[in-house]
C-alpha cells in the first residue's frame, strides 16, 4: 500500500488539527521560507479533503480518491504552477482553473486546486484569481503556496485563510536530513544545512546540486594553495559555483579552529575534513596576520550580507592570498 501523503514532521502538529476540522475554509494562504516543506503540507491537506473518509482526518490512502491523488491522476485536484521553474504563471493557466471551479466534480465528491508559486502569477492572472476568490464555488477548495507572500496583492491575502509555516529547530533539521540523505556525515550536513538557512528541504536540494562536491573542491584547493600547486586566481576561477558567502562561512569557521588549536581548546567545530590543514597551519601562524585577516573577513561578510556589490573575483584573490599569509615564512 503506498503512503498517505503526510507534512514534513515538524509540521504535523498544526496539520493534524487543522485536517479534523468540520468547517474548513475555501481558500488558504501557506507562507514560509524556501525548502521547510509548504508544498508537502498543501499537498497532504488536499489529499485529506478529496479522501471519502466522511470523517474529518488524515486521507486513508485506500479509497478511490486516495489511490487517484496518489497516483498524480486525480481529475479534482489541479496543480497550477508556472511551466518552467522561475516564470510567471500567467492568465491561461488562471482561466483553467477558473473553468475546473465551475465544473461538477468527476468523482462526485470535492475539488482541490493548488497553486504554487502564487507571487509567480502576473497581474492579469492575479485578477483573474481574484474574481474566483469572490465567488467561491461550493466544496471546491483553493491552496495557495508563496515564498513571498508581500508580493500578492493585498486583496488576495485577505480573501484567503493565511497559514504561516515556521523552519524545524535546527537538531531537527539535522535528524531529518540525515535521515532523507543516509550518506551524508553531520559535518556535511551542517554545511548543508548553514547554506540553506536551515530550510531542510532546501538543503537536500543543494546536496542534490552536487554542495557537497563544492565543499571537497574547496578543501582541495586550499590544500593546492598552501602546498603552492594553485595560485589563488585560479582557484578563484575554479570555485565560481560556489556561493561567496558560503565560501566566507567555511573560513570564517577555519579561522576560528586555527584559534583554538593556537589555545590548546580540545574540541573542534565540525570541519573534520580541515583537521590536518588547519593543524599544519596553526603550528606555523603569524597571531598578528590572523587578526588582522579575521577582522578583514568579517568585515567583508558583513558587506555581503549587506548586499554590497563586491567584485568576487578580485574578493577570493585577496582571500586567498592571506590565508597563505597567514602562516610567517620559515
Ligand atoms: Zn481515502
Amino acid at each position: 500500500m503506498a503512503e498517505a501523503a503526510q507534512p514534513c514532521p515538524w509540521h504535523l502538529d498544526d496539520w493534524q488539527q487543522r485536517i479534523r476540522r468540520d468547517q474548513q475554509p475555501h481558500a488558504w494562504l501557506f507562507s514560509g521560507p524556501a525548502g521547510i516543506g509548504k508544498r508537502l503540507y498543501a499537498n497532504a491537506l488536499a489529499a485529506s479533503l478529496l479522501c471519502s473518509q466522511p470523517v474529518p482526518g488524515p486521507a486513508c490512502g485506500t479509497c478511490r480518491n486516495c489511490l487517484l491523488a496518489q497516483a498524480g491522476t486525480h481529475p479534482d485536484w489541479l496543480l497550477l504552477e508556472p511551466e518552467e521553474p522561475g516564470k510567471m504563471i500567467k492568465v491561461d493557466a488562471v482561466r483553467q482553473l477558473v473553468d475546473f471551479m465551475a465544473q461538477t466534480a468527476q468523482q462526485g465528491g470535492r475539488k482541490v486546486i493548488v497553486l504554487h508559486p502564487a507571487e509567480a502569477m502576473n497581474n492579469n492572472a492575479a485578477n483573474a484569481l481574484l474574481k474566483s476568490l469572490e465567488e467561491p464555488t461550493a466544496d471546491t477548495y483553493l491552496l495557495l503556496i508563496s515564498d513571498q507572500p508581500s508580493q500578492l496583492l493585498a486583496t488576495i491575502r485577505s480573501r484567503c485563510q493565511q497559514v504561516s509555516l515556521s523552519l524545524p529547530a535546527p537538531d531537527e533539521a539535522l535528524a531529518w536530513l540525515q535521515d532523507a540523505q543516509p550518506e551524508l556525515d553531520q559535518a556535511t550536513a551542517q554545511q548543508l544545512l548553514v547554506m540553506a538557512a536551515g530550510a531542510p528541504l532546501r538543503a537536500l536540494e543543494l546536496d542534490q546540486q552536487g554542495a557537497a562536491e563544492w565543499r571537497s573542491d574547496v578543501v582541495a584547493g586550499v590544500k593546492q594553495l598552501l602546498k603552492g600547486e594553485q595560485g589563488p586566481t585560479a582557484l578563484a576561477e575554479r570555485w565560481k559555483a560556489v556561493p561567496l558567502l558560503l565560501l566566507l562561512d567555511w573560513f570564517c569557521d577555519w579561522t576560528l579552529d586555527l584559534l583554538k588549536y593556537r589555545q590548546g581548546v580540545g574540541e573542534l567545530s565540525a570541519n573534520a575534513d580541515m583537521d590536518k590543514v588547519l593543524g599544519y597551519m596553526a603550528d606555523r601562524l603569524d597571531m598578528a596576520a590572523l587578526q588582522a585577516w579575521q577582522d578583514w573577513l568579517l568585515a567583508h561578510r558583513g558587506m555581503l550580507l549587506g548586499k554590497a556589490n563586491l567584485n568576487r573575483v578580485l574578493l577570493l584573490e585577496s582571500l586567498l592570498l592571506q590565508w597563505k599569509q597567514l602562516m610567517s615564512r620559515r
